[in-house]
């Protein structure tokens, strides 16, 4: 099918756990989960080619929930397995919703997802199955906003769609400081020198080396995600 109204062909959604988890901010809400997968339906059915890549923060981060109390990096392997966890869920809705989904996992992790390689995920986008990837980038020390970029820039990603719980990117925290400013559009050089709050660093640095756009855009209306693609003004633009 041809693409008729996104600006993009080929992108990536990054979706937080947290996203999936509605007002509860923990655990699974089906009925927001079912919202988004209709969503994404619809950016299959006009043939854009979709990655995702998932968080895992519904149910476990590894220094919010484990350091401590438990050794770091294994407190972020948890935090992996959480997001795999969250992969499966898509992947249901998504087939639920006739969507044909292929979970590829950064780790093997047999008879739950394949092993991710650029081969296989280009090969499942050609075909038009959403690729959803877990388990971040596979190693501990990293957010899966660093997986996010590098999926995009492996699968050669246009753009990062990047669905967050605030409307884009601001000037100051906009619930703390009521002269906040929303910016249209932002350099990644500016994100990190005024250390702004929309992808940690190592993210925002792989995003600026390898120039891919991130769009910063709220989730609370999925069709959001559409608006995004069909390149209208929701958000904000780093670039
Ligand atoms: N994580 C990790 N390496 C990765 C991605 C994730 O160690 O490449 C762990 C880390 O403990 C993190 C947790 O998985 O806190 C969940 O990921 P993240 O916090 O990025 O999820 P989100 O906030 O997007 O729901």
């Amino acid at each position: 099918m041809q693409q008729q109204n996104s600006v993009y062909k080929r992108v990536l959604l990054k979706l937080s756990g947290e996203a999936l988890s509605g007002a509860a901010g923990t655990g699974l809400d089906f009925k927001i989960m079912a919202q988004v997968c209709g969503v994404i339906a619809k950016c299959v059915s006009l043939g854009v080619e979709v990655g995702i890549v998932v968080g895992g923060g519904n149910f476990w981060r590894g220094v919010k929930n484990g350091e401590g109390r438990m050794d770091r990096a294994r407190a972020d392997y948890m935090g992996m397995l959480a997001t795999i966890m969250n992969c499966l869920a898509l992947q249901d809705v998504l087939q639920q919703q006739g969507v044909e989904a292929k979970v590829l996992t950064a780790m093997e992790i047999g008879h739950v997802g394949e092993l991710f390689s650029v081969d296989k995920a280009d090969e499942y986008l050609r075909a038009g199955k959403v690729i959803i990837c877990g388990g971040g980038v596979g190693s501990p020390y990293f957010t899966t906003d660093t997986g996010a970029v590098l999926r995009a820039a492996l699968i050669g990603a246009e753009a990062i769609l990047l669905a967050k719980n605030v409307d884009g990117v601001y000037s100051a925290d906009p619930r703390k400081d009521p002269d906040a400013v929303k910016f249209d559009t932002i350099t990644y050089q500016e994100v990190l020198d005024r250390n702004l709050a929309v992808m940690d660093s190592t993210a925002t640095c792989l995003a600026m080396d390898n120039h891919i756009p991130v769009y910063v855009f709220a989730l609370n209306d999925p069709e959001n995600i559409l608006r995004a693609l069909r390149g209208e003004n929701v958000g904000t633009l780093v670039k």
